[in-house]
């Protein structure tokens, strides 16, 4: 869709295109990723669960402070959805508005994932990424967006006029369902916008349009969070497999995506802790 125009450009019209774009955060006032801490703690990890989520569908796994977590391609290229919650508190979960607006529209290792409001904490860290060199290819694309949602059935059918079951929203809900003995209604209302994990996406140059991608994830890739709180996750095997040419419905091809969770040695985490909540008064004005 282009922007249609009605309007004449006023004459100074160049010279207001001309202002200088600025990063509208100052990033460098966030705590800075410590290499060092994330890679001697991952240096030395024991797997304490492994678990299997079949294509078109998810599961939700817990995640303690202070571990890791890989979510791993097996067998071919798939794209995960990807929801995280503080495990004692479904409210706080994965803002990716706010984390796309403090880091970018798609994460690598380093990149943190923030949580809603009043919280506003890390909930998790990426400590590794084997995709990392994909970077940004000719088409403006990256890897792993936290632009995107989540395939949905609503959208699906607002779009096509058909009912179609096993959109990540629907999977995520079910695993919801699943983990925390809910009601489904009650399941859906804390499903959320998702980090693409390996999925391939960018805007279109000239209509900035959402596009996606076959994803370049292999057997064998894996990223890799390390938890800052204690985490309830949920992960679907999205329909549309590599999403390369469709997704919500039964054809493309999928493949089941592995997760591993893995304690690191105790002693490197001695003097570490888990980020505590934003310290705003939350008067808002009134007091
Ligand atoms: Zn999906």
């Amino acid at each position: 869709m282009t922007k249609p125009a009605h309007t004449m450009p006023p004459p100074d019209a160049a010279e207001r295109r001309r202002a200088p774009p600025v990063l509208t955060y100052s990033v460098e006032q966030l705590p800075l990723f410590n290499a060092a801490f994330y890679n001697g703690a991952r240096a030395e990890l024991s797997k304490v669960a492994e678990l299997t989520v079949p294509p078109r569908d998810a599961r939700a796994f817990e995640v303690p402070a202070g571990h890791f977590f890989r979510i791993v391609s097996v067998e071919g290229p798939q794209v995960g959805d990807l929801n995280l919650w503080n495990a004692h508190d479904l409210t706080e979960r994965f803002y990716s508005g706010k984390t796309r607006a403090l880091h970018a529209t798609h994460l690598s290792t380093g990149g943190r994932l923030w949580s809603t409001f009043p919280r506003l904490r890390p909930m998790a860290t990426i400590t590794h990424d084997t995709l990392d060199w994909y970077g940004w290819d000719e088409d403006g694309a990256g890897v792993h967006d936290i632009i995107g949602t989540r395939c949905d059935p609503y959208t699906n059918l607002l779009l096509k006029g058909t009912e179609y079951h096993h959109c990540c929203h629907s999977n995520l809900t079910r695993a919801l369902v699943t983990a925390r003995d809910l009601p489904l209604e009650e399941a859906e209302v804390h499903v959320h916008d998702v980090m693409n994990v390996f999925m391939c996406t960018g805007y279109t140059r000239d209509t900035h349009q959402y596009f996606m991608k076959a994803s370049p994830v292999r057997p064998g890739d894996f990223i890799e969070f390390f938890a800052e709180i204690d985490l309830l996750v949920a992960l679907s095997a999205c329909p549309g497999g590599d999403c390369g040419a469709s997704h919500s419905d039964d054809a493309a091809k999928c493949y089941p995506l592995n997760v591993e969770v893995h304690r690191p040695l105790e002693r490197v985490l001695i003097g570490w802790q888990s980020p505590p909540p934003n310290r705003y008064s939350r008067s808002h004005g009134t007091g």
